[in-house]
């Protein structure tokens, strides 16, 4: 690996982190990607990529780019390769330094979009242009994409683009992107984890209809009483340990570096061993629901006809039809149920040549190192792909501070990443590309 893209790996990040691509969701205003996409688009550009900017709304902009050098093998299958360009808003109040400065600090480069992530779209660029420059091919051709509006779930980048131009990525048969491949040190001992499985979404709405009145009268059919009724009991639900085969390999992985065997009784023990994954790990443990909105009434003496509840319900993969018959189970016959919004939830196998090369990579430059596929909470992007019969793996090999909280910046204060991270990762998934 040449020094070129140790460099342009950090001033990619830091440039990126400049564009103001705050996503607020649905019908607000906001900035679009269109600024960062023609500035990708430019970055690929200058090494003879040409790339296509595609627009599901003014400024919503995603990226297509084929790469397919001579030296590489025609015959296999493209790998996609995609990172998203938008961010979650940032308060700059909050912050210790302007969060679109992209500024240079303390080892890091800091600012929203640094680990999500941003980080991962100037690894690529940088891996790209240098093997350009330097006449090296990767094993596959590869499949650039770069989308608009993964934080709002997607509607204008990936689901848009799967569902209005599947022909720029169908034949794709894998495809690598966040979250995992980062380091966690685990009784001193490096264990990367690579994400192989996402849960399942479903945001639910829950309706109580009763009967309409004066508020002074008695109601035994009231429809608030029986939405907070349901609303409780779902919230205070004890959902049973459901393990994925994604989440007891982590699992095993973890107990053998602390050598010490799992009690699937006590896993709360063995998580509290793991500092700042265990939030995340312990959300994967089961189905989970958690109520959100309530609404119901326009006065105080008038009982309405109706109240409604939103509620986010994340299921392990496979087992979706389990899961919504509980949900109705728990919420009782009075209280009806519709599906708002709903993502599948994202497998794929572990022990392939894939994964296999994954690992190698990480070996390459971290000879101690352990892998372990692990099971996310939240979705990603890979949700769109998936539905086209797509195997999706979040890879992105940054080697951490044995006590770098990287999970708790995702959408955190003071989001950044360590450079020597970065490297690492230029290292890692250079070479990957070797492999894959
Ligand atoms: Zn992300």
């Amino acid at each position: 690996m040449s020094s070129s893209a140790h460099d342009e790996v950090v001033q990619f990040t830091s440039e990126l982190i400049r564009f103001d691509t705050s996503n607020f969701g649905p019908g607000q205003d906001q900035p679009g990607e269109r600024d960062v996409a023609e500035y990708v688009a430019a970055t690929l550009d200058e090494v003879g990529i040409a790339a296509q900017l595609l627009e599901s709304e003014p400024r919503r902009t995603t990226v297509v780019a084929s790469w397919a050098p001579p030296g590489v093998d025609p015959s296999l299958p493209p790998l996609l390769i995609h990172g998203h360009t938008d961010v979650v808003p940032a308060q700059a109040d909050q912050w210790s330094v302007d969060p679109f400065s992209g500024e240079i600090r303390d080892g890091c480069v800091w600012g929203r979009g640094a680990v999500d992530m941003k980080d991962f779209d100037a690894i690529v660029l940088a891996i790209v242009r240098d093997r350009v420059r330097t006449g090296r091919a990767p094993r596959r051709p590869i499949r650039l994409v770069f989308t608009a509006d993964e934080e709002a779930g997607g509607p204008l980048g990936s689901v848009w683009l799967a569902r209005h131009h599947p022909d720029l990525i169908a034949d794709c048969t894998q495809a690598v992107g966040e979250v995992g491949g980062f380091s966690l040190t685990v009784a001193g001992r490096r264990m990367y984890v690579i994400q192989t499985a996402e849960k399942g979404l479903a945001w639910l709405r829950l309706i109580a209809e009763g009967t309409a009145g004066h508020g002074s009268m008695r109601d035994d059919d009231n429809a608030v009483t029986q939405l907070a009724q349901a609303v409780a009991d779902l919230g205070a639900y004890h959902w049973p340990t459901k393990l994925h085969p994604a989440q007891r390999a982590f699992l095993d992985s973890v107990s053998e570096a602390l050598g010490l065997p799992m009690e699937l009784d006590d896993v709360e023990q063995t998580l509290a061993q793991l500092g700042s994954i265990a939030r995340m790990a312990g959300a994967t443990m089961s189905h989970t629901v958690n109520p959100t909105m309530l609404q119901a009434g326009y006065k105080a003496n008038v009982i309405p006809g109706v109240a409604e509840a939103t509620v986010d319900g994340r299921y392990i993969p496979g087992a979706r039809a389990e899961f919504l018959e509980t949900v109705r189970q728990v919420i009782g016959d009075k209280v009806r149920m519709e599906i708002l919004h709903e993502q599948p939830g994202v497998e794929a196998p572990w022990g392939t040549p894939l994964t296999d090369a994954m690992t190698a990579a990480i070996r390459q430059y971290d000879p101690q190192a352990t892998t372990t596929p692990f099971l996310m909470s939240a979705g990603t992007d890979a949700k769109a792909w998936c539905e086209l019969g797509i195997q999706c793996y979040g890879f992105t090999p940054l080697q951490l501070p044995s006590d770098f909280d990287f999970v708790g910046l995702f959408h955190g204060v003071d989001e950044r990443v360590p450079i020597e991270s970065l490297r690492f990762a230029v290292d890692v998934f250079d070479h990957f590309l070797d492999l894959a």
